[in-house]
């Protein structure tokens, strides 16, 4: 299995499928990554990624139990980037670039690490939040990759190549330093090895700092429940329980009846399903002081693979 894998990496980025016209991209810098953390400066034109690209990004995704729905073009950017461009997942890579550190580090598999933190980018919906590249997102970027690289078969080292060999040891605003993301490398390719699931790190869960006893009280109202929407056309198909009443909205700004006045605990549970960009499984729970009609309005934030936390706000 290694070998026939290897067999492919051979010939990965090295036979385009078909040479096509460039095309210009306008790249918003406000939500890639760039490998090593390089500025972005060129005018950037993309190619036709090579078949052998598209068949390893393939392999990453299936490896991980998704659909492929990435679109990769090669294209003159530093290393390698994950984007978003009219609503469809990018990642670019520069062919010049990984033929000259599969020569600098000896292995194919340096490619394939750097191809999968950008996947790892994507599914973790960093290039859904604004802000760019930060050093923890690179780390569960590089968790990811270590992931992925041990369950197609590297070794440790040849997984931590591609930082083992370029990344820079003191780091940045945006990039670890150089230990820290073999240490993220490292994580990835254990859990991996141990068979569990894809790195995932939920953060704690948002409650409000004046917990209280949940009142049940003897008087409900009528609430309302908006989602403002974003960007991706994103439906949320999730229950909601407030006090004793549990819902499930099925329209945007949602009246809902029975709801119990007074400071009640709440929780919610579902799915954000993005048509373009994937999607995660929602949780989240918290407190909330219940006033005569009361509005609410549902955020949410995706924190690691697959996995969102949701949350409710006071109108
Ligand atoms: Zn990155």
């Amino acid at each position: 299995m290694k070998s026939i894998i290897q067999i492919t990496i051979l010939i990965l980025f090295i036979y385009p499928s078909t040479i096509s016209a460039q095309e210009k991209l306008n790249i918003s810098l406000d939500n890639s990554c760039s490998y090593y953390g390089e500025k972005i400066v060129d005018d950037v034109y993309s190619f036709n990624s090579t078949d052998e690209a598209e068949e390893i990004v393939g392999r990453i995704v299936k490896i991980v139990g998704l659909e492929q729905n990435f679109d990769i073009k090669s294209a003159n950017v530093p290393n390698a980037l994950a984007t978003i461009k009219n609503g469809s997942r990018l990642i670019l890579y520069s062919q010049n670039f990984i033929l000259n550190i599969k020569n600098a580090t000896g292995t194919d598999w340096s490619g394939i690490s750097i191809l999968a933190h950008e996947i790892g980018h994507h599914l973790n919906g960093h290039t859904i939040i604004s802000g760019g590249s930060r050093p923890n997102l690179e780390l569960q970027a590089d968790k990811f990759s270590g992931f992925v690289a041990a369950k197609l078969g590297a070794s440790l080292s040849d997984a931590q190549a591609a930082i083992s060999k370029f990344s820079s040891k003191s780091g940045s605003s945006t990039h670890p330093p150089k230990s820290a993301r073999l240490e993220a490398i490292a994580i990835g390719w254990n859990q991996g090895n141990s068979g569990s699931k894809p790195p995932s790190e939920p953060e704690p869960v948002r409650e409000s700092s004046n917990e209280k006893e949940n009142v049940i009280s003897n008087t409900t109202t009528t609430a309302r429940i908006i989602y403002t929407g974003d960007n991706y056309g994103c439906g949320l198909p999730i229950q909601i329980t407030i006090g004793n009443k549990t819902f499930t909205p099925n329209n945007n700004s949602f009246e809902v009846s029975g709801i119990p006045l007074g400071t009640q605990k709440y929780s919610i549970q579902g799915q954000i399903n993005c048509p373009a960009i994937g999607g995660c499984s929602a949780s989240g729970q918290g407190t909330l002081n219940i006033s005569e009609n009361a509005t609410f309005y549902i955020s949410w934030q995706n924190v690691s693979f697959g996995q969102c936390n949701i949350w409710l706000q006071p109108g």
